[in-house]
């Protein structure tokens, strides 16, 4: 095995390797912030040198290509290259998701999706490049033009991003010398409700927040297909949209299809209650990868943060368990709350019977990434997390 870096061990008969290309974890829930805040990508990103400071692990910066079952073998490094051969007594798979976008003409060439900090960066540079041509123009309706930010999809991660677009917008319209009345943000949703996973309270919160806000709601229009700076909905209006962001869904890694696992029609794969692969007891899946039916609703979990990270916790302790001979435990998932931001100070959603909304539902939902700072890097790490969050969110 050749990874670029020492081997850890975890005790004599235990090694731990993590195979992953990028150098930093990115928290993908504050992409909102880095997308229309101030420039600073970094303030997503953890870098695993600090994330596995005290731990031993071996960070491998690689791609897994394939998965040989027979010979147990994690098969590493990108196609059309020289590959590697990582052998393991247990293989946990957490390749997790990508943007879907489905196939509407034009929209995968006009719009932006959010599912990585470089997402971010894009639509920070297509804002920028908006306001520097609105500064050249002199009819308020060629500006109203340029200056329309549209996003497609009303569930969380397209209400984050529109509501951070709708409070920060006008303030950078300001800073650029523009004015924020020129400015038209809209949202453009096929149901006729947004934020489905929330109670109707809280839709109904978020929905007058937006108005107050200014943005402007499409609700039960599906887009027909898209033109550089304007959509056309199946009702044959046009919506301008010189800035798109499509935030309509999410797929499975589509490459763990390809390693002999039993998946799902969606591409999931297909795990028991402990986790593991259907197919293969020694291979486990977690996260927005994995299929994991709840008995209780027996419906699949959704993509969650919340999943994907007790999910992986649970699985640690299985293999400790399995390692040590030991009887292994099923997952049980809870949902004790889910919380959206619209705009970064305010923010609806639910815990455990009780809906809330406001600043402490924005509180509560920041709270989550303090901890999460916290449990990472300590005392250090969470507060200057902390304080950049709160000069970002300005
Ligand atoms: C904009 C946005 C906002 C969100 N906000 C929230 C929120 O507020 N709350 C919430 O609960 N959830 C939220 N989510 C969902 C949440 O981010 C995901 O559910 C969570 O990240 C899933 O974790 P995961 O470990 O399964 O996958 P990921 O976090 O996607 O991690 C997968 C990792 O696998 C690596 N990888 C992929 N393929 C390979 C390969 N072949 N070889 C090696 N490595 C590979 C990737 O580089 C990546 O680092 C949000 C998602 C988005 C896009």
């Amino acid at each position: 095995m050749r990874c670029g870096s020492a081997r850890a061990s975890a005790g004599d008969d235990i090694e731990i390797v993590l195979v992953e290309p990028n150098p930093c974890q990115q928290a993908l829930s504050e992409l909102d912030l880095v997308a229309v805040g101030p420039p600073r990508p970094q303030f997503c990103e953890l870098w695993h040198p600090t994330v596995f400071r005290d731990l031993p692990v071996t960070v491998c910066y690689n791609r897994l290509h394939d998965v040989d079952t027979a010979s147990r073998s994690a098969i590493i490094g990108p196609r059309d290259e020289e590959h590697q051969r990582i052998d393991y007594w247990r293989l946990v798979l957490a390749t997790g998701a990508i943007a879907f976008v489905p196939p509407v003409p034009g929209l995968a060439e006009n719009a932006v999706t959010m599912w990585s900090v470089e997402d971010a960066q894009e639509l920070q540079r297509r804002i920028e490049a908006a306001f520097k041509h609105a500064a050249t123009l002199y009819t308020r309706e060629e500006r109203n033009r340029v200056l329309s930010f549209t996003v497609i999809g009303g569930g969380a991660t397209g209400i984050e991003i529109i509501g951070t677009l709708g409070q920060m917008l006008p303030r950078r319209a300001r800073e650029a010398g523009l004015d924020p009345e020129d400015l038209r943000v809209r949202l453009v949703e096929g149901r006729p409700d947004i934020l489905y996973d929330l109670p109707k309270p809280q839709r109904a919160k978020a929905v007058a927040r937006l108005g107050r806000m200014g943005v402007e709601l499409v609700l039960g229009e599906m887009v027909e297909h898209v033109e550089p700076g304007v959509i056309v909905l199946e009702s044959g209006k046009h919506v301008d949209a010189n800035v798109l962001v499509f935030c309509g869904g999410a797929k499975a890694d589509p490459d763990a299809i390809d390693w002999g696992l039993e998946a799902d029609t969606s591409g999931r794969l297909v795990c028991d209650e402990y986790l593991r692969s259907t197919r293969h007891e020694d291979i486990y899946v977690v996260g927005d990868v994995a299929a994991f039916r709840d008995p209780k609703g027996n419906r699949v979990l959704p993509m969650l943060a919340q999943f994907a990270i007790r999910q992986g916790e649970h699985t640690a302790d299985n293999l400790l368990r399995e390692a040590r001979g030991e009887k292994i435990t099923p997952f049980v998932p809870h949902m004790h709350g889910e919380f959206v931001s619209v705009g970064p100070r305010w923010g609806v959603g639910w815990m455990f019977k009780w809906n809330i909304s406001g600043i402490p539902a924005i509180i509560m939902k920041r709270l989550t990434y303090v901890l999460y700072w916290f449990m990472v890097g300590g005392v250090r790490l969470a507060w200057k997390r902390t304080c950049e969050m709160l000069s970002m969110q300005r």
